[in-house]
């Protein structure tokens, strides 16, 4: 495993110590709907997880992405939903500190540091997921502004989220080669939030959509050109692969612990579980396997800290980690008898995570098609 600097040891304390205290002991009542994770967002920001990799000049942190997974792999294993909804509003602060206009950066950038405002990154609409190019969200310029009429669904944080990175297509029938992005405003006219939530599963990353009928974006709002916001897209999307990667291993590694820690107090027949050969295996395959997700995505992050390409070994380490997450979390349920459906056990809501995971950021199909056209090429 790549070696932590001082601060990057510090980020991963914070986190261990914000999973701990605002995570964990809240997580059941949301499942409920009682309360809401983003009043935890505040929190998180305390705890420096939303200014991770943002330059240290524009107020965050500036650490690695070697870090920022690890961050990640911790927050999941406490609930998947948290890790998605603090990591989408940290994309957001940071994309905005790299790429956006300074009145842009300096109008959002305080707020969605400190967590008083939240972000996330609309692609996806109800006629176009895997095929982003397919988007049908359009925008047209209107002297120096756009107008932009659509609608997006399945977004990380949009039941709350005023801060928007939105895809949307200028030139009708252009393809990737007619997408931009531009920074969107929930709080003006032209937005319009869908009231509900999109599902239960992962329940506080608060995915939801929401339409924007002439919403108008001045000209500084642009945050990548028709032509640019595709490649940006699919550039950014590697490091979104390696850390759902490492959501699942998060979430793995807490299904085990709790399979193992209960093997030593349940007796059948006289003896432990652990003392039990069979059992025991299901526990020893699932460790094997994380280890080896692990391996994984820490090659592939390492490409990322050192700017190689990283598409291949991004797209491997998600699809084996969220494979590995849906066999092994569901054996680790099995492994706990009855007592695995327990509410107040991670499995039933770890599963449901590990499912979306093979989802987010490029389904399984989408991740095998890009590594197939590498093998090709051979
Ligand atoms: C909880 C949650 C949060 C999300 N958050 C975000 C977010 O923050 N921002 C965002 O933009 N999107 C987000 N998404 C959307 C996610 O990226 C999409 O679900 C994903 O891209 C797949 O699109 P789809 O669901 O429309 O499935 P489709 O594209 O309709 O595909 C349906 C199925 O067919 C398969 N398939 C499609 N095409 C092919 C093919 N050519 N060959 C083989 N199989 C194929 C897919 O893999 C999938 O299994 C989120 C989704 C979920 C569930």
């Amino acid at each position: 495993m790549s070696a932590l600097t001082t601060d990057e040891q510090r980020a991963i304390d914070a986190a261990r110590g914000f999973a701990a205290t605002h995570v964990r002991p809240n997580v059941q009542a949301w499942e409920h709907g009682h309360g809401d994770s983003r009043s935890v967002l505040p929190e998180a920001a305390r705890a420096g997880m939303l200014g991770l990799e943002v330059p240290v000049e524009h107020g965050g942190q500036g650490l690695s992405f070697g870090c920022k997974w690890r961050v990640a792999e911790i927050l999941a294993a406490a609930d998947f939903g948290v890790a998605m909804s603090v990591i989408n509003t940290h994309n957001v602060a940071n994309h905005l500190a790299r790429k956006a206009a300074p009145e842009v950066v300096r109008q959002y950038l305080p707020a969605l540091l400190s967590g008083r405002r939240t972000g996330c990154t609309a692609l996806t609409e109800p006629g176009a997921g895997s095929d982003f190019s397919a988007i049908a969200t359009q925008a047209r310029k209107v002297g120096d502004a756009w107008l932009i009429d659509g609608q997006k669904a399945w977004i990380v944080n949009a039941t709350h989220a005023d801060v928007m990175v939105v895809y949307a297509q200028t030139e009708p029938g252009a393809g990737a080669r007619g997408i931009a992005a531009f920074v969107v405003d929930g709080t003006r006219d032209g937005f319009v939030r869908d009231p509900r939530s999109d599902s239960g599963a992962a329940r506080a990353a608060d995915a939801g959509g929401f339409q924007l009928r002439a919403y108008r974006a001045q000209a500084h709002e642009l945050l990548h050109a028709p032509g640019q916001a595709f490649k940006a897209a699919l550039t950014s999307i590697n490091g979104a692969r390696i850390y759902v990667a490492a959501m699942c291993c998060g979430m793995v590694a807490e299904c085990l612990r709790v399979a193992r820690e209960y093997g030593a107090t349940r007796h059948t027949f006289g003896k432990s579980l652990h003392e039990h050969q069979g059992w025991r295996w299901s526990l020893a395959d699932a460790a094997i396997d994380l280890e080896a997700a692990r391996l994984l995505l820490d090659a592939a992050a390492a490409r990322i800290d050192s700017g190689s390409d990283a598409q291949t070994a991004a797209a491997q380490a998600k699809v084996f980690a969220t494979r590995m997450a849906g066999r092994h979390i569901a054996a680790l349920l099995h492994a706990m008898g009855a007592q695995g459906l327990r509410e107040h056990h991670p499995f039933l809501r770890h599963l449901a995570a590990a499912q979306v995971a093979t989802l987010v950021d490029g389904s399984t199909e989408m991740l095998l098609e890009r590594i197939a056209k590498d093998l090709r090429k051979l």
